[in-house]
């Protein structure tokens, strides 16, 4: 076995159906008592919900979450939070959501907790990503991370089924680049194997019946793992390059991972073959876990090219310019002439190749 560094997030984990029912006491063991409820336009019914859970706790509530995290939308959560006096932060939602109340945890040191309603996984990173001026940058610091979450099955049930799918291969992604990543250990493989294995599993009833319980408490389980993976190694060229096409062409997050991962796994595949052995595994395939994850896409409906979510035909070579500034860490160097055929192959949704 290979040397290794292993670090692990502090946070508390409450796991299980209905266990929203418990934010009040969390708050408390926060020695907190004055909440400000966050999440987006489309969840406000969820978040009033919320409020009322709090009793006296919950405070306010700020239903202005979008993606991308602007910092007007943060300087307008950051009055109402000011203005009551909140001493505690509660992000029901998705990335976009937990994002937010990362930005107010940032400025202000207050305690979070996280109750995700996607698969996305943020709430296990101390990892924000903001937008000012159209630029898009990360930060990392121990003051990002919620102190708290609680993975809640029932808050997952309205996600829509493609919704969904989507969200899980964003999740996915995470941890089959925690598979090949510089800073791999023995803890995170098992995580990472596990989660995919979970969410893989349930995804087909998930879309039979977006009501299961059991199917969606298995990918909420994935999705913390997947999660955990992305919060405590770094990422390599898939990332990045989402990250890319993301900012360039404003690419919804979840479609943008669920398409690319194929490709960018092609990319990596003869670089990185424990990892491939392993994904295969989680997979339940013999070999080529890219091919299995590109006719998933297909047989779950799911959008199957980066044209089809907006990137247009003539963005390649910026995108090929792009990925290759700021230089990310990968198994196999970033290169022109490969990145320009694979960016080539998502834009159209061809198969990938060896690249
Ligand atoms: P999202 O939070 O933007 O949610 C998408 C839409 O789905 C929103 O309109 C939301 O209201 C709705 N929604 C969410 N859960 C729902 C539910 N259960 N029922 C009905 N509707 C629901 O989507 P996302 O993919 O979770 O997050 C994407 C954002 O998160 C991106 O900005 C991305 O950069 C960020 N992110 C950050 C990290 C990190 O570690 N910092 C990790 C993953 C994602």
């Amino acid at each position: 076995m290979k040397a290794f560094n292993y670090n692990i997030n502090p946070a508390r984990i409450v796991f299980g159906e209905g266990r929203t029912s418990e934010v009040a006491a969390e708050v408390a063991r926060l020695q907190a008592g004055r909440a400000l409820v966050i999440t987006t336009e489309a969840q406000q019914a969820d978040g009033e919900k919320l409020l009322g859970e709090l009793g006296s706790a919950g405070v306010a509530l700020f239903c202005g979450a979008v993606m991308h995290t602007p910092v007007e939308v943060t300087a307008a959560a950051l009055e109402v939070q000011r203005a009551h006096e909140c001493d505690c932060l509660i992000a029901l939602g998705g990335g976009s959501t937990i994002g937010l109340a990362k930005a107010l945890a940032v400025r202000t040191g207050l305690p979070q907790i996280a109750i995700p309603t996607t698969y996305a996984g943020s709430e296990v990173t101390p990892v924000l990503g903001e937008t000012e001026n159209g630029v898009k940058t990360t930060r990392k610091a121990d003051t990002i991370l919620p102190k708290v979450v609680i993975y809640d099955v029932l808050q997952t049930l309205s996600l829509p089924p493609q919704v969904s799918a989507s969200s899980a291969l964003n999740a996915i992604a995470h941890a089959a680049e925690a598979l090949y990543s510089q800073e791999a250990n023995p803890i995170i493989t098992l995580m990472a194997e596990e989660g995919i294995e979970a969410l893989v599993r349930h995804l087909d009833a998930i879309l039979a019946d977006p009501q299961d319980i059991e199917a969606r408490t298995m990918a909420q389980y994935g999705a913390w793992l997947c999660g955990t993976c992305l919060g405590t190694v770094g990422m390599a060229i898939h990332h990045k390059l989402c990250h890319v096409l993301g900012g360039a062409f404003n690419l919804p997050h979840a479609e943008t991972h669920a398409i690319l991962l194929p490709y960018s796994l092609a990319y990596n595949a003869e670089a990185a073959p424990h990892a491939m052995r392993i994904l295969s595994r989680a997979l339940g395939v013999e070999d080529k876990p890219w091919m299995a994850l590109y006719d998933m896409l297909r047989r779950l409906g799911l959008p199957t090219s980066l044209k089809a979510i907006g990137m247009p035909e003539d963005g390649i070579e910026r995108a090929v310019e792009l990925s290759l500034q700021a230089r990310y860490w990968n198994p196999r160097a970033l290169e022109a002439a490969p990145l320009r055929r694979l960016f080539q192959a998502a834009l159209t949704g061809d198969a990938p190749a060896a690249f």
